[in-house]
């Protein structure tokens, strides 16, 4: 590529000021009406304004195109991105309709840049804003602070936080000082160790980094980092880090850029940072543009739809841009499996979506409502062996799975709060010593469940089998920091494995049909004990939902809206649901009737339902004598007594009622 050369005017040579950067982006706007829009995000703790200056084409229309962002100085005394921010600002206006590639980054991505997210520390010259809140812990983690909202965070998180939450974000970059790497996700962990953390895109963020790293020749050639690279928690984990909120809560990937070792290096050689920072803000930033790419529409009217996008067996979700229903999934080439769903329409599979280098796959998705249900739909009174009509409306070009159920809202429920004031039959205990109810704690009620007094280098453990459902539990653990440890498996996976002290602790989650085994161990390691020195478990819950289902039909044929059908049981808890079966065997959303109807035994004898036990019912009976179940010619019908076979018993029945009326 070409480029201008971008020179720093001579009245320029030091750092630029809190002043001078709001005069230099209004400036930039003014001069670059056509592509560059000067944007106030709001205001930090002392009122200064945090600004961002937003460059693509038409800039003040929403487009298919990804947004992304390069922030700096969120830590006020780290001083180098805040002017390669201004470089690059400098770089993509003045090369506009001059470098064909520029011009097309500027033209396929929605740019943003915000070159001091905070004012008031870099104008004191600290770390933290004027309140003393380091930014980079402000934000929300889903281990430490999990509430996705402003509340009780710094003005200038808030600031990015709510631009965030208006934006759809595809790629950002925070700039630092203080070292020479690119640090990606995550930079935490649910035990807040300093141990490689990868997100599902651990792929995805190596390949990123190192299009920054590699064409930054001293940060390549880090001795302290392999081509200058680093997961944030293999370095050193931190609480609130704005890059890990960003994956996490925001469907957005971002890396921490660390520029430079010196945290403000004297401005004579910021020339040379430029230089080794310019071509990998350009690499990095283009990256947003590999991937699958698309627009998710509503099948019927076509209108752009807030939907999440979701690759099979990557537990990540991303969101459309809901003005434009834009979609930009950045992946390494392979070929992926993608889910879209929005709410109030059918989730849609999408299979072997291929991604090659460069240019991302097109992918546009229309989503169709799902069916409806229209009778049975709840208070209905249906006769035993009277044929009904299922009911529904839906794409008339589609295929169907309809279902039945009897049991309806069989719910069982576990709750387990050990008031009895001992461990039932259903526990088993065990190790150095077992566990037993004590009064010494609980989270409600009078007793918990507490791990047995063990020594250094014992264990403590409990099991219990469940049923498949939604399972949760209160625990507290009070114990060494970092050496002894409360683990909690679920059929020999470790699910929780914490250790301190703190209070009363919430655990959900929801288990598969079929048996499980819980278990609760406490382990101590080789020396020490602090605190109450144990584990403690309260109000046990396991909910595990009954009703079985059963198919009517597996599959209709096109256009088929209803389905003749017979129930054969008597019941108050029958309930009948639909949902489209799609091309390649996918399904759709089941729609439930909404409530429950009931089937009562109809008069004996009255095999076709009329009413009446006559002639035309023995001769149904008749047909199907001596047939049993799994015989071609067996008819559940005339199978009155339900033995499996249409035979004597069942004709004597029918004859007893012979002549009858009902009602
Ligand atoms: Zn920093």
């Amino acid at each position: 590529m070409a480029w201008l050369f971008v020179a720093v005017t001579p009245a320029a040579a030091q750092y630029r000021t809190y002043t001078e950067i709001g005069a230099f982006l209004r400036d930039v706007s003014i001069d670059h009406p056509e592509i560059a829009r000067l944007h106030d995000l709001g205001l930090s703790e002392e009122g200064r304004h945090i600004r961002a200056i937003q460059i693509t084409d038409n800039p003040d229309l929403e487009e298919d195109e990804p947004e992304f962002r390069y922030i700096s100085t969120m830590h006020g005394d780290e001083w180098v991105g805040n002017e390669m921010c201004l470089f690059f600002i400098d770089l993509l206006t003045d090369n506009y309709g001059v470098d064909p590639d520029l011009t097309e980054l500027v033209d396929e991505i929605d740019i943003w840049i915000v070159p001091l997210m905070n004012p008031d520390g870099y104008v004191y010259v600290q770390r933290e804003n004027v309140n003393g809140v380091d930014l980079n812990r402000d934000f929300p983690d889903p281990y430490t602070s999990p509430e996705n909202t402003t509340e009780g965070r710094a003005a200038e998180t808030a600031v990015i936080m709510n631009w965030t939450f208006a934006s759809s974000f595809t790629l950002s970059a925070n700039m630092h000082t203080g070292a020479l790497v690119v640090n990606y996700p995550f930079d935490n962990n649910p035990e807040g160790a300093d141990v490689y953390t990868p997100t599902p895109d651990d792929d995805l963020f190596i390949y990123i980094s190192e299009e920054y790293s590699q064409h930054n020749l001293p940060m390549w050639n880090s001795p302290a980092f392999y081509h200058g690279i680093t997961n944030g928690a293999a370095w050193y984990h931190i609480d609130g880090g704005m890059q890990d909120w960003n994956y996490h809560y925001m469907g957005s990937n971002e890396v921490t850029l660390e520029l430079s070792n010196i945290y403000i290096p004297p401005y004579s050689q910021i020339p040379t940072y430029w230089s080794q920072n310019r071509d990998s803000m350009l690499a990095y930033m283009a990256t947003c543009l590999i991937g699958v790419r698309g627009i998710v529409t509503d099948a019927t009217t076509g209108l752009p739809l807030a939907a999440t996008v979701t690759v099979v067996n990557r537990d990540h979700e991303i969101y459309t841009d809901p003005d434009v229903g834009d979609y930009h999934r950045m992946l390494m080439p392979g070929t992926y499996d993608l889910h879209f769903e929005a709410e109030g329409y059918d989730p849609l599979t999408v299979t072997n979506v291929v991604v090659s280098s460069g240019e991302a796959t097109r992918l546009d998705v229309a989503l169709e409502p799902p069916p409806q249900i229209v009778s049975p739909n709840g208070g209905e009174m249906l006769t035993v062996g009277v044929a009904t009509e299922v009911i529904w409306t839906g794409d008339p070009d589609a295929q169907f799975q309809v279902q039945y159920t009897s049991n309806y809202g069989d719910i069982a429920a576990v709750i387990d709060g050990f008031e009895d004031g001992e461990l039932g039959p259903d526990y088993d205990t065990g190790g150095n010593q077992v566990w037993y109810v004590t009064s010494s704690q609980s989270h409600s009620g009078s007793y918990s469940a507490r791990a047995g007094d063990i020594g250094d280098n014992q264990v403590s453990w409990m099991t219990r089998s469940v049923s498949g459902g939604d399972l949760s539990f209160w625990y507290r653990v009070s114990c060494e920091s970092g050496y002894d440890f409360f683990n909690f498996h679920i059929d020999g996976d470790l699910e929780i494995h914490i250790s301190g002290h703190g209070g009363w602790t919430y655990y959900s989650t929801t288990l598969p049909p079929g048996s499980h085994e819980l278990r609760w161990e406490y382990d101590k390691d080789g020396s020490q004990s602090h605190y109450y020195d144990t584990v403690w478990i309260d109000d046990l819950e396991v909910t595990t939902d009954n009703t079985e289902w059963f198919d009517i039909v597996a599959l209709t044929d096109p256009g088929v809206m209803s389905v003749e059908w017979v129930p054969l049981a008597a019941s108050d808890d029958y309930k009948v649901r639909v949902r489209r079966v799609y091309d390649g065997g996918g399904y759709g959303a089941w729609d439930e009737s909404d409530g429950t109807f009931s089937v009562e035994a109809g008069l004996i004898g009255d095999l076709n339902g009329d009413g009446v036990v006559d002639l035309s019912d023995l001769a149904l009976l008749l047909a199907h004598y001596g047939w049993c179940e799994g015989d071609a010619n067996y008819n559940p019908v005339t199978d009155i007594d339900d033995s499996g076979c249409t035979d004597l018993a069942d004709l004597a029945g029918l004859l007893a009622h012979y002549g009858e009326t009902y009602p």
